[in-house]
């Protein structure tokens, strides 16, 4: 049997249309919570042992020996749309990539599958079209998409497979790659696999989908026992800041027969309608929230400031909450990762120790917000290479930019918080330990994250709460003024709860 030689390319962006800033090449060619643009040999050296779709795709088709053709592996963190420059710049390299390898059996593409271009508002749809353009009808195309795809009926038809993560703090990133392995081998043998693509017709908000909840638990064992049956079921909760007619959940089934395919989506979009009071879309107010500060516990809190989250597109530097805090006279508080270049540069230039007047916060534009200004001591500097130490993330680096550790000073409320030159979300222990603060030491744990956090956080945690405070990133998603979104919101989410301010 000759080797099969597989071309493989990545390309993701998570759009959040009511984002301040767009992702342009720049963007996608630097390194911020995951490495930079690679090229070539690159796509698998520099993601090797990570946990990326595609790093889990290398290994698994190193095992069954297929020859892989790298060709570009680029991501942006999540902000507003891509430019038509990355986004044309970006499929011209992928597509010169794969033609250039000469034959192929197969493709492998690491997708998001919730970004909307400035021309494009299905971006996934798009590159999978032109893919399947270049390639023909005959050569197997797979790819893997993350949870919060908002999977369209377009990606479902370019692609033979997609596989979609199963978890959220997304653990199985390369488990999700790797999936696509034996799928290919199945496609290229000549097997067909017939599909169904189904909705859910009700919208999730983000905070509400951690997959360690009861009601998640349940619907994943869903892939597992189709997966008995040599039934692959993939299902996708959405990203709902991206604001696209497919936005939401939906599941993608392959099957022998179409009619079997169609059975199951049907049996698993009934499961989402049957649970959907089950939904817990609940957030604390601000009032709240500083108060459960005041309850003694022996493990910190961990406060979730979800609508600012970086890894969603929020600004990272709003200061609802550290406000709150400081009004409340808050103790033993630490707050990450504020994303304020113009601190960390000050703090950078006062020097370790030094004492400093800074305007903290709200220096990216997002309407509404002011800066807390307040003296500040400089605890620790950092250069902003940070390795995590997470399950999630682990073996991986994050690049934060010049990055401050400062302690409030001056006022009754206690309060620790790192500031960065580059957004990130504040989803690892190591945002802290890498400079110099212990998580653990502390009563109150400020996150600016919606669910990733769980992952490193929860261990250490006695109670965790998403806290409603402003962001770019609604997760009341009544407060959003949708103009192509079709799905209506979930039942539950017309609860007092989720209207708290
Ligand atoms: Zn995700």
């Amino acid at each position: 049997m000759t080797t099969k030689r597989i071309a493989i390319a990545g390309f993701q962006h998570e759009t959040n249309c009511f984002g301040v800033t767009k992702a342009g090449l720049h963007e996608f060619e630097m390194a911020d919570s995951w490495p930079g643009m690679l090229h070539d040999g690159q796509v698998i050296s520099d993601t090797e042992g990570m946990n990326l779709p595609i790093a889990g795709f290398a290994a698994a088709a190193k095992e069954v020996g297929f020859e892989v053709i790298p060709v570009l592996w680029c991501s942006a963190e999540p902000s507003a749309h891509v430019t038509d420059h990355a986004f044309e710049t970006i499929c011209e390299m992928m597509l010169n990539g794969i033609r250039d390898a000469g034959h192929i059996d197969g493709v492998y593409l690491d997708l998001h599958g919730a970004m909307v271009t400035e021309s494009f508002a299905d971006g996934e749809g798009e590159i999978l079209r032109r893919v399947r353009e270049a390639v023909g009808p005959e050569v197997p195309v797979v790819a893997s998409l993350d949870l919060h795809a908002n999977v369209s009926s377009e990606m479902v038809e370019h692609a033979d497979y997609l596989s979609i993560f199963r978890t959220y703090p997304h653990l199985d990133m390369a488990e999700t790659g790797a999936r696509c392995v034996p799928i290919l081998q199945r496609l290229i043998a000549g097997e067909t696999l017939s599909k169904a693509f189904q909705p859910v017709p009700y919208l999730i908000p983000l905070h509400a989908q951690h997959t360690g909840s009861a009601l998640f638990n349940e619907i994943y064992q869903m892939p597992v026992r189709f997966e008995r049956q040599e039934i692959l079921a993939e299902i996708a909760l959405g990203f709902t800041a991206a604001d696209f007619p497919d936005t939401g959940p939906s599941c993608v089934v392959y099957a022998s027969t179409a009619q079997k395919a169609a059975a199951v989506a049907e049996e698993i979009v009934t499961l989402f309608i049957s649970r959907e009071t089950d939904l817990d879309c609940s957030m604390l107010s601000l009032v709240e929230a500083v108060s459960t500060c005041r309850q003694k516990r022996k493990k910190p809190v961990v406060l979730a400031d979800v609508q600012d989250n970086a890894g969603a597109g929020g600004t990272s530097d709003t200061t609802g909450l550290l406000a709150a805090l400081i009004e409340g006279g808050t103790k033993n508080v630490l707050m990450g990762l504020f994303h304020d270049p113009e601190s960390a540069k000050q703090a950078h230039e006062a020097g370790e120790g030094a004492l400093v007047e800074l305007a903290i916060g709200a220096k990216s534009g997002l309407a509404g917000q002011i800066s807390v200004r307040a003296e500040f001591e400089v605890l620790a500097l950092g250069d902003g290479t940070c390795r995590y130490t997470g399950e999630m993330y682990g073996g991986g680096v994050a690049t934060l930019g010049k990055t401050a550790a400062l302690r409030l000073v001056g006022q009754e409320a206690e309060i620790d918080l790192v500031v960065t030159s580059l957004r990130n979300q504040c989803l690892d222990r190591a945002h802290f330990t890498h400079i110099g603060l212990t998580p653990e030491s502390y009563s109150v744990i400020c996150v600016k994250s919606t669910a990733h956090f769980r992952a490193d956080f929860e261990p250490i945690a006695r109670d965790v709460f998403a806290v409603s405070s402003p962001g770019a990133f609604l997760c009341d998603l009544e407060r959003i003024s949708y103009k192509c979104v079709a799905r209506r919101l979930p039942n539950t989410c017309n609860a007092s709860t989720c209207r708290q301010k």
